[in-house]
């Protein structure tokens, strides 16, 4: 099969690899649609502990081509959405039912073969059914869960002054659970109209243009509309000058969700006497763990809509233009590659 195989971080080739068998238990997915998101940027940089040499690809929708033995819920031709995040079951965290840090975690397109590939195997409980959803509608299951944890995670609280930096699919996504889940008032920053224009339509109450040039005056304006600060401050870009203002901008007693992955080296100034004095509370949110189901739930039932959010799509031998259309095109919301 033809597959991106990387050997050491920013050097990867297309090329021919064996096709996967399935193990017992397993599934062989043929390949319908995997999401390009900013991980796979840190991960082309050698950043968010890849094993090398590996093929990344961890938003996979494929199509199951072959059955492992003692499988029995999946059938040959079915659509299945896949959890790439396999916990172990056994080690102290995953006993503690925090699976999200399994000391054992096999991690599809991140520590093993993921979905930039022709096929990918997987354990078969790892894949949700979604033959009744259109594919590119499906492309969102696994950045909907993580979305769905980090609203485990933060659980707001009904009334919820909310704001949100990023419209990005994180951001786009976040949004529409955001004003189901506690924020009477949403407020959406991100420096591109049309991305605010749309956050608008999938139910921010408020949008705010952000001047990346002068983040002092995009701050400024932010504090106008929530003199005494906001009761939760998400952000969603993973950009260090960003996080930097989420604590100045959160209200007494209030929340600061980190959601958006800053590059493993980056470092914000942080006052931890305004923490204390404040008892602000600092939270982080990094993948998806028993929210699998509900993703796609929510993408079922229309809970999360992504019309207008697949912006580019891409064949496997134009990786390379996706990486760095995810990196740099801000046009660009999601981006697909189907091989
Ligand atoms: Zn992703
Ligand atoms: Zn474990």
């Amino acid at each position: 099969m033809k597959a991106i195989w990387y050997d050491a971080p920013r050097s990867f080739a297309l090329t021919d690899r064996p096709d996967p068998h399935p193990a017992a238990g397993e599934v062989r997915l043929r390949v319908r649609s995997a999401g390009v998101c900013g991980t796979d940027v840190h991960l082309h940089h050698g950043e968010f502990s890849p094993r090398y040499p590996f093929t990344p690809g961890h938003e996979i929708v494929g199509e199951v081509d072959l059955v492992g033995e003692g499988v029995q819920d999946l059938r040959v031709g079915q659509l299945v959405a896949l959890n790439n995040r396999v916990s172990c079951g056994t080690c102290t965290n995953c006993r503690r039912a925090m699976p999200m840090y399994c000391t054992r975690l096999r991690d599809l397109g991140v520590t093993e073969p993921g979905g930039f590939a022709e096929f990918v195997a997987a354990p078969a409980g790892q894949c949700h059914p979604v033959d009744d959803l259109a594919l590119e509608v499906a492309a969102f299951a696994e950045p909907v869960a993580c979305a769905v944890h980090a609203l485990d995670v933060l659980a707001p609280a009904p009334g919820s002054d909310v704001l949100l930096f990023g419209a990005g699919t994180t951001g786009l996504v976040l949004t529409q659970l955001l004003a189901r889940s506690g924020a009477w008032r949403l407020t959406v920053a991100a420096p591109t109209r049309a991305k605010l224009d749309l956050a608008r339509a999938l139910g921010a109450s408020e949008t705010v243009l952000v001047d990346r040039a002068d983040p002092a005056a995009t701050s400024a304006r932010l504090r106008d509309g929530a003199p005494d600060g906001y009761d939760v401050v998400v952000d969603a870009t993973g950009a260090p000058a960003v996080q930097e203002q989420c604590v100045p901008l959160t209200r007494d007693g209030g929340t600061v969700l980190f959601f958006g992955m800053a590059p493993e080296a980056a470092r914000v100034p942080l006052s931890t006497n305004e923490v204390f004095r404040r008892e602000l509370t600092l939270k982080g949110s990094y993948t998806q763990a028993f929210s699998f189901d509900r993703a796609v739930a929510a993408l079922r039932g229309g809970t999360v809509r992504t019309e207008g959010m697949v912006t580019h799509r891409f064949d496997l031998g134009s990786y390379g233009r996706a990486l760095d259309t995810v990196a740099s095109d801000r046009s660009c919301i999601k981006a697909l590659i189907h091989p």
